[in-house]
Formats: structure tokens, sequence, C-alpha cells
């Protein structure tokens, strides 16, 4: 899908089951083709707030007019629409300084990833003397809705190939702390409803191992 104005075309179109979802940097607008129901969630990790009060306003503004799209026909080309209002209003409050956008720390190259937010957490970090200590690391979430065979959650923590984590089940089972906020941020913005997800594997954690 294309919308005539450049600004629009920021927003990605994801099609998964029942869902579409128009996401862009500010929201994930999420049309319910069933029911029909809109859904509008911020990017709150990706945006530093520097007026937390002015913000908190301007939100309100937004919402209620995102409210009023409510009122009309759902269709995919609406979800675009309510994005691309979504990004006109951070952009004003971003040229306002009460908004400042985060970016991504570290290189990444596929083009479909969405960003949701950077996460600090403690790296040891062995030393010249020999003494482990404890630094922040700072890596990067995010949801790549074109990974095959199912969508996926990936946390680059470096620039190089192997700096990276993937993985959804990891992430929704907890396995691993960094898929495990990915998946938590993707889910609580809607962007996880609608796949299939692969069939679960049972660990066993038993002494008997497998056996035929
Ligand atoms: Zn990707």
């Amino acid at each position: 899908m294309r919308a005539s104005d450049g600004i629009a075309q920021d927003a990605h179109i994801i099609e998964q089951g029942k869902y579409a979802m128009a996401v862009n940097e500010c929201c994930v607008v999420q049309l319910d083709r069933e029911a029909p129901a809109v859904k509008v969630s911020f990017m709150e990790y990706r945006w530093h707030l520097a007026d937390a009060d002015r913000v908190a306003y301007q939100a309100e503004q937004l919402r209620k007019k995102l409210g009023q799209y409510r009122q009309k026909r759902t269709s995919a080309e609406l979800i675009v629409a309510m994005a691309t209002e979504c990004m006109l209003a951070y952009r004003r409050v971003e040229e306002a300084g009460w908004l400042s956008r985060i970016e991504p720390s570290w290189e990444h190259d596929c083009e479909h990833c969405i960003f949701l937010g950077p996460m600090q957490r403690e790296e040891g970090d062995k030393r010249a003397d020999g003494v482990r200590r404890m630094v922040p690391q700072r890596t990067d979430l995010f949801y790549c809705p074109e990974n095959k065979p199912y969508p996926t959650v990936v946390a680059r923590f470096g620039a190089t190939e192997r700096d990276i984590y993937r993985g959804l089940l990891p992430g929704l089972g907890g396995l691993n702390a960094d898929l495990y906020e990915a998946a938590r941020r993707a889910k609580s913005m809607g962007l996880l409803d609608g796949i299939q997800l692969p069939p679960l594997t049972v660990l066993d954690n038993g002494t008997g191992g497998m056996s035929d």
C-alpha cells in the first residue's frame, strides 16, 4: 500500500492473521478486520520526554483527534491516515523541543525490523588488571515481522554479526532477558497479535533423556 504523501510512506504495513497494522516511529495503529476495531499504541520507548506535562497534554489532544477517526469506516487506508496523524503530532512536539527521538546505538541491516527502543543491561567487562567490572551495555530491541518462517524479536548489542540475539520463543519464554524485554514491548503494542507461532517443544529436564 502506498499513500500519496511522503510522510505516510514511512509507515510499515504489517498483515498478521485478521490484523492489519500501520507502524511508524511514533505508533502502531492496529485494525482488527473481523471486529472491526482500531487500536492505537504509542512507541513510548523510542522517545525521550523533555517536558512530560506538555507531552501528556499533546498526547491527550492526539487521542481525541484519533478518536474522531474511529467514527468513520474502518479500512486499511484509515490506519495509514491515523499513523500519519500521529507522526505529524509527534513532529510538532519534537520541533517544540518537548520530545526527542532515540536512535538505535548500532547499525542494523534489516530494513523490515521495527525498532522498539533501547534497553540498558550490565555487562561483565574483564579489564587488563583481571578485575571483572559491570559496565552498562546498550542493546537495541527490534521486532522483525518478515523473519522466516516466523516473525521474531531481535536484540542487537554490538556492530558485528555475532552481537545479536533473535528468537520469539526464547523471548516469550523468558530464556533470554533481552529478547524477553523485546517480546514484552512488542506484545504490549499488539505487534504479536495474529501471528502463527511455531509449535512448542517441551524441554525435558528429567534424567531419562531421549528414548525411543
Ligand atoms: Zn528484521
